[in-house]
């Protein structure tokens, strides 16, 4: 797929609802069904799954969404213009309702005609899909989904579930119950207590009262892909970069692939305002965006999605292997790719828990960076990550207060990354220095920290504390199954100790590079021993590990 380029309002209109012509007609026609429709009928509701996918010959469709005060229009379909958005290719509910507003003629595909269609139909696939994607930015810009979300700044579950949305480029209207009086009324109408808060109201599942993110998952089909019967080739735990490459690249090479990811695809590297050094993006690209463009790619070969369950275990004693749920649920594989990342180390400090999503925060997104305009703020940490957020959030916070362990920028710290903090006047640098208390009441409230090397102690009124430093590997749901080094990242190919693995391993041959010391199970990016921490060094493992599973599955 190629993305589409910065359209003009006009070019972005027309490439959203494209006319298909007459030769494209045809070839959708050959292997769809010809369908007559009447005036009023409904083709899909919102909620629906499976919809199918309609090419208007004549007649006209409006597209509408139900809202809490009735329907809002969307578009209006005539001859030529073709229905769907982004659910088409994930496989999620539908967000609108079709409904025939001109009796006429409409060519019809199922969700898995659609989908073959687009795999062999190189010019089709590119229409439907920048149009797919330019609808659902116009349904994130205006907050048009299919849910609202009442909330307020001072709940740490409402931050994570509108991060969880957001991530997730599922569009919901955000209600802030700080702001917003009037919403009272609609929270007394549906007698919602204030620890209830936040609350989602989703017209297909009426009121979740502070659901959690697995609840608002399951309510949103967001998890709907695993269907426990089946022995998939290949499942890939983790939908970071790594994650997502493998993913694009087992789909593309027509592996039946499942990717678990249990908070949002994207990962760490989701996370990152900014990516400046991942080759194609001399300007840079933000991490959602690039995201967002793998998971669509992914998709459209057919990967199939599953998020926001975690996976608890990996039955490895037989084969084929199996991934246990947080919810319970096996789901078995030949072959297993863990791509779970790494994660901030949470420093030791008392009530660091207690304010977690209330002054303390371990990502810094476009939505937390909202939450501290033009305050002054910590950044904790002195690596590429730390440094990037401080940059980002200099830029709307008042004033960003760096504090770093050692006496130097991490080595690790990209060239033009450690010049832009030492240039920018709202970023102070504090060195030797560690934070030593965190006092507040509901929400965060101040800071004191220590310069290590003067034993110097200041306090100040500080409501925001971004921890970005030191990282562990994801591998506590791998236990005794695969060989790790002594802090947790996974061993994988030369890098195993032949001595200790050789009992286990059953093979005649050596375990292939990014092999763990489980046959048929690999690992990438963040979470394998020896790895660089950066994008390209995932994407790269990510891709190459589909032409090691080829060989492994082969072997089976
Ligand atoms: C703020 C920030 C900025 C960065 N900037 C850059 C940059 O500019 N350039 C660069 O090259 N690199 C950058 N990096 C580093 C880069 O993002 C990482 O190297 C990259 O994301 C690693 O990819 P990964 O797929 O291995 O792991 P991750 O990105 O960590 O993804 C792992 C995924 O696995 C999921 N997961 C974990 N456990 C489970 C489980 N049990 N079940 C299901 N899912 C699970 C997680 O939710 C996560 O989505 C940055 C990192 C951060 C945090």
């Amino acid at each position: 797929m190629s993305a589409p380029a910065v359209p003009s309002a006009l070019d972005a209109s027309t490439q959203a609802f494209p006319t298909l012509t007459e030769a494209q007609i045809s070839r959708v026609r050959s292997c769809s069904k010809l369908r007559p429709v009447q005036a009023g009928e409904i083709l899909f509701e919102p909620g629906d799954t499976n919809v199918p996918f309609f090419v208007l010959l004549s007649g006209k469709l409006e597209i509408v969404q139900p809202d809490l005060t009735g329907e809002r229009h969307l578009a209006t379909h005539g001859p030529g213009a073709f229905t769907g958005e982004m659910t088409m290719i994930s496989g999620r509910r539908s967000l609108a309702r079709g409904r025939v507003a001109e009796a006429g003629e409409v060519l019809e595909l199922s969700a898995d005609e659609f989908h073959s269609l687009i795999a062999r139909d190189a010019e089709l696939s590119e229409i439907v899909m920048r149009a797919f994607i330019l609808r659902r930015l116009h349904l994130i810009n205006r907050g048009y989904g299919n849910l609202v979300l009442m909330g307020s700044r001072h709940s740490a579950r409402t931050l994570e579930l509108r991060e969880f949305l957001s991530r997730n480029g599922h569009p919901f209207t955000y209600v802030d119950l700080d702001a917003d009086q009037t919403s009272q009324e609609l929270l007394d109408r549906f007698e919602v207590k204030l620890d209830e808060i936040p609350v989602i109201i989703c017209p297909a599942h009426g009121v979740m009262r502070s659901p959690t993110v697995q609840k608002l998952a399951d309510g949103l089909g967001f998890s709907s892909d695993g269907d426990a019967s089946q022995v998939r080739d290949l499942i890939i735990v983790g939908a970071g970069p790594s994650g997502l490459a493998a993913a694009v690249y087992a789909a593309s090479e027509g592996l039946d692939v499942l990717v678990i990811e249990t908070a949002a695809p994207g990962g760490q590297a989701g996370s990152s305002s900014k990516i400046e050094n991942y080759l194609g993006f001399p300007v840079g690209i933000s991490g959602q965006e690039l995201a967002n463009r793998a998971i669509a790619q992914a998709q459209k070969f057919g990967a199939r999605m599953m998020v926001g369950h975690c996976v608890a275990r990996l039955d490895c004693d037989r084969h084929p292997y199996a991934v246990v749920l947080d919810n319970g649920s096996r789901l078995a594989a030949r072959s297993v790719v863990i791509s779970t990342g790494a994660q901030y180390n949470k420093p030791r400090i008392a009530n660091l828990e207690r304010f977690e999503g209330q002054g303390i925060y371990y990502g810094a997104t476009p939505m937390e960076s909202q939450l501290c305009e033009r305050e002054e703020i910590i950044v904790v940490g002195g690596g590429n990550s730390a440094g990037q957020a401080a940059v980002f959030l200099a830029q709307t916070a008042g004033k960003v207060h760096m504090l770093v362990r050692s006496n130097e920028l991490s080595d690790t710290m990209s060239r033009y990354l450690i010049q832009r903090i030492e240039e920018n006047s709202a970023i102070e640098l504090h060195f030797k220095t560690e934070i030593t208390a965190l006092d507040g009441d509901a929400h965060l409230e101040r800071v004191t920290w220590q310069d290590k090397s003067s034993g110097q102690t200041s306090g100040r009124d500080i409501r925001h504390v971004f921890v970005m430093a030191g990282a562990s590997p994801r591998t506590e749901w791998l236990k005794s199954c695969v060989a790790m080094d002594s802090k947790g990242f996974i061993l994988t190919g030369r890098d195993l100790d032949m001595a200790a693995v050789a009992p286990v391993w059953p093979l005649a041959r050596p375990p292939q590079m990014l092999e763990t010391s489980l046959p048929g199970v690999f690992a990438v990016g963040d979470v394998r021993a020896g790895n660089v921490k950066r994008v390209a060094a995932a994407v790269g493992e990510g891709s190459i590990a589909i032409s090691l599973v080829h060989r492994a599955l082969a072997e089976m």
